[in-house]
């Protein structure tokens, strides 16, 4: 009885684990990859996977990060 409540219990930490793990990754990433980013010098949206970074500010192109 012992060892099926033990089991049981494992069973339930294990499920809950996988099932917190395989939800948490993929809403993560879409958020991050499909984020918009205001560029700091020219105002415009752009997505982060997109965006120049320098010194922890988003640019919008090479232009806006080197003028
Ligand atoms: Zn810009």
């Amino acid at each position: 009885m012992k060892f099926l409540l033990f089991v049981g219990f494992l069973g339930a930490v294990y499920f809950m684990f996988f099932k917190k793990k395989s939800l948490t990754p993929p809403t993560s990433d879409t958020s991050t990859e499909e984020a918009m980013i205001p560029c700091v010098k020219c105002g415009t949206y752009v997505q982060v996977k997109e965006t120049f970074m320098r010194d922890g500010k988003y640019y919008c192109s090479r232009e806006c990060l080197e003028s």
